[in-house]
């Protein structure tokens, strides 16, 4: 077998994988860095832009987060809107569409009339909208046949609201750090890192054909993540929930991105209406929410992987035994299974969509087949609860597991700057933060996630 040795090892080309390696190419001197990916391909899972919802969230309109989480947010999305904008300026990549919160009924009505006072100075940008001026913008939102809707609405709306295609930005990442200066920089395709052994001065692993010496390595490697800790002893104390999402297309009916106020027991549940980079006739509505036993969809033979990953025991049981006892929650895991059940499904999602949509009809709606993502949402089994954002495996010792559900596109740079500083200190490399702060106007040396303990599905 082949020997080979690196400084760091990325396990995973999907953004979070193409982030570091873009980072630890172009602003610290490590040498050497190889990213193996196990598909034939950069970004074929969860990043690519057909399995998610494209969404650059920045903590305006997401109403499961607060205003000092939307702080944070806001400055983790900046590195990716910079990225993108300024430093690939491709706009197939990126795009400003605006965005929209929509408020239906008296209550939500009020819950956005709150938000916007207390947000509008963080994101000067924002508007109040009141029935007429939402159907100004957009009218099939506010209007049935010509007239309002019967329900009063009201909006924040956002002009300033991007959607990524986060596989592009992945393949544009990865390519700028090959082109770095003085760096050996691989990247092996269909090539699975296996059977990681700690040894002197690093770690060993399986790389394909390949037997690979890397004095660090990071796992960046999705829904598997966990799977790999847990072979190495980490991360016992977590389970692996894959939520698969699907989504409907429509004939373009919306201009922006609109989502809705959240239920705060559910800040995952609410579905959206988006334009879609890929399809730009027409508007993407989803994702839905569906537990499923595989760490990647239509993909069997990851069953078994999900089962290793599951942990399943007492306190995993609690957890959903707690979640389930839930009538939101409860309703919530049942309409989600009709959602993707031929005919029913159809009918049953119509009634989610026309929330946002009032006068759409059945036959508007087309299942979007092979449009799927999954995010691994953890559980803490010690606390036993329902992790909502990103997890993280770093105990200092030369490697790190990044778990990653939504929104872990939108902050795969600002975890990236984690990892980068973890890995400098632990290595002893240096981090040019001069040239970093010259392109993200922002500063390196960031310690710990923003955005860790914020998510939603
Ligand atoms: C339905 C849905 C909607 C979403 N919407 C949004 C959104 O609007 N905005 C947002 O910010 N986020 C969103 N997300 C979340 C976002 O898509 C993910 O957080 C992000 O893509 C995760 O990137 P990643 O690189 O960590 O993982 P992935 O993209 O899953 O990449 C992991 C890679 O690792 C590879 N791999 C696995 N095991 C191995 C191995 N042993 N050896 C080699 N390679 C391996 C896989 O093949 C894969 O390519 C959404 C997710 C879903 C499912």
């Amino acid at each position: 077998m082949e020997r080979s040795t690196c400084d760091v090892l990325i396990i995973g080309g999907g953004i979070s994988g193409g982030s570091l390696l873009y980072l630890l190419a172009n602003y610290t001197d490590i040498e050497h860095l190889c990213l193996v990916e196990k598909c034939d391909s950069l970004d074929a899972l969860n990043s690519n832009a057909h399995n998610n919802s494209q969404t650059l969230h920045e903590g305006d309109i997401e109403t499961n987060y607060s205003l000092e989480k939307a702080k944070h947010v806001q400055a983790a999305a900046g590195l990716t809107k910079t990225y993108a904008l300024d430093v690939a300026g491709d706009d197939s990549m990126i795009r400003r569409y605006g965005k929209m919160l929509l408020g239906v009924g008296d209550e939500e009505v009020a819950t956005v009339r709150k938000r916007f006072e207390e947000f509008k100075e963080l994101f000067p940008t924002l508007e109040l909208l009141d029935a007429d001026g939402i159907g100004q913008l957009e009218p099939h939102v506010a209007l049935v046949d010509g007239s309002l809707r019967d329900e009063p609405i009201a909006a924040l709306h956002n002009p300033e609201g991007y959607a990524v295609d986060y596989g592009k930005l992945t393949d544009h990442l990865v390519k700028t750090a090959q082109e770095a200066d003085g760096k050996t920089v691989e990247v092996l395709l269909s090539t699975t890192a296996k059977k990681l052994k700690r040894v002197d001065d690093g770690f060993e692993v399986r790389c394909g054909d390949r037997l690979m010496h890397a004095r660090f390595v990071v796992v960046s490697a999705g829904a598997h993540s966990l799977l790999l800790a847990q072979k190495m002893d980490y991360g016992t104390n977590l389970s692996v929930m894959p939520v698969t999402g699907s989504f409907y297309f429509a004939p373009k009916v919306l201009d922006r991105k609109v989502y809705t106020v959240q239920n705060d027991k559910l800040p995952f549940a609410a579905i959206h209406g988006d334009p879609d980079l890929t399809a730009p006739d027409k508007t993407r509505f989803g994702p839905t929410a569906l537990v499923l036993p595989v760490l990647e969809r239509h993909n069997a033979k990851t069953a078994w992987g999900f089962l290793e990953s599951f942990n399943f025991d007492n306190d995993v049981a609690a957890v959903l035994y707690e979640l389930m006892k839930d009538k939101d929650i409860h309703d919530f895991v049942y309409r989600n299974l009709g959602y993707e059940m031929p005919y029913y499904g159809k009918r049953s999602f119509l009634k989610a969509a026309r929330k946002i949509v009032p006068s759409m009809q059945v036959e508007d709606l087309e299942f979007a087949k092979g449009y799927t993502g999954i995010r691994p949402q953890l559980i803490e089994k010690k606390e036993r609860r329902l992790m909502m954002g990103a997890g993280k495996i770093d105990e200092g010792d030369g490697i790190i597991f990044n778990m990653t559900p939504s929104p872990g596109a939108t902050s795969a740079l600002d975890n990236a700057r984690v990892d980068m500083n973890s890995i400098a200190s632990q290595l002893g490399c240096t981090i040019r933060e001069d040239a970093f702060k010259s392109v993200f106007n922002q500063s390196a040396q960031v310690t710990s996630s923003t955005t860790s303990d914020v998510g939603h599905m």
